[in-house]
């Protein structure tokens, strides 16, 4: 197994930051993650797998340990019968296209979603009302100490959370899917797409939502909307002008900016509203909000 040293993140974000890993590994088959994972285990390093990054927010010093990108068979998605089967490292636009050239529906909320099957599976990804749970049948999990195959109970799946935790790699899901003609998708996609490109930035480099809605008749991008932070900076990042509850890299932006940035936001929505706000956006390396 090739193991590099000190490959910069920032590459393998959505939003373009981060420093680098200690160790970066591209796993292919089930025996290589296996390997993967022993090769850590002997070093006592610990392990986070990333997948199109686009839920992640990086520190600037990097991740002390081993990050894991699924490739090969870990990466593949196929159609078998009326269930889709797909590795952890398998993008949702990959999934989707399976699915609709089979005439099955279900994953159509997954297009407006960047990511792939297992960073869906980390936090439960939804949009449109769905989510992965609601069409998730089991999970194939593999850590240092053995693969078992979880069920959406055991996994602990709610909103926007899983009870996965870094070191657990999600390296193959089943989804159960329903006939759909393909044309009908194709519709509901564009339909789908249209609603998104009209809400929120599509086109700049963001790490999706950075806080969850919370519990409040206001969302957390209409109440930081209300505390007048749309297009505030703070270095290189920028809460964007078009929604508030995301972070845009506007040019150079590091990982202190945008948590400064999430910092103040959250004070002042605690302020004005007396709610704290919890962050959705997944931390790597060592960063934290200030209480
Ligand atoms: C423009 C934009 C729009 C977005 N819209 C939505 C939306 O509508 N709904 C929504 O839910 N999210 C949305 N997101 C957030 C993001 O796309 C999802 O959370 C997605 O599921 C993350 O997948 P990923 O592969 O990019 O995971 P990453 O960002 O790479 O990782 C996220 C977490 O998942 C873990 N992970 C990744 N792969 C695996 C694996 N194989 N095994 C175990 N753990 C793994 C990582 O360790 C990390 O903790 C959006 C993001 C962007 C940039």
């Amino acid at each position: 197994m090739n193991v590099e040293d000190g490959v910069p993140l920032s590459r393998f974000t959505t939003v373009g930051i981060g420093g680098p890993a200690t160790a970066f590994a591209r796993p292919e088959t089930l025996p290589e993650l296996e390997d993967a994972l022993a090769w850590a285990a002997e070093r006592e390093l610990p392990v986070a797998t990333i997948g199109l990054g686009s839920n992640l927010l990086v520190a600037d010093d990097g991740f002390d340990g081993l990050v894991l990108k699924l490739g090969g068979e870990l990466a593949k998605a196929e159609v078998d019968g009326e269930r889709l089967v797909a590795g952890g490292g398998a993008a949702n636009a990959v999934c989707l296209h399976r699915a609709r050239a089979a005439g099955l529906g279900g994953f159509e909320f997954a297009c407006a979603i960047p990511g792939t099957v297992g960073g869906g599976v980390w936090m439960n990804a939804g949009a449109y009302g769905s989510d992965w749970a609601s069409i998730l049948e089991r999970v194939l999990v593999v850590d240092g100490q053995c693969s078992r195959w979880l069920d959406p109970s055991e996994l602990g799946l709610t909103y926007r959370h899983s009870q996965l935790r870094h070191g657990q790699v999600v390296a193959r899901a089943e989804f159960r899917l329903t006939p759909r003609p393909e044309n009908e998708i194709k519709a509901k996609v564009a339909e789908l797409q249209a609603l998104r490109k009209a809400a929120q930035p599509t086109n700049k480099r963001t790490f999706g939502s950075v806080f969850q809605n919370p519990d409040h008749e206001l969302t957390a991008g209409r109440m930081l909307e209300a505390c007048g932070l749309r297009g505030h900076g703070i270095g290189g990042a920028q809460i964007s002008p078009r929604h508030a509850n995301f972070i845009e890299n506007a040019g150079g932006a590091r990982a202190a900016d945008a948590i400064a940035l999430m910092a103040e936001a959250r004070q002042r929505a605690h302020e004005q509203f007396g709610v704290e706000l919890e962050h959705e956006v997944v931390f790597l390396g060592p960063l934290e909000l200030p209480a």
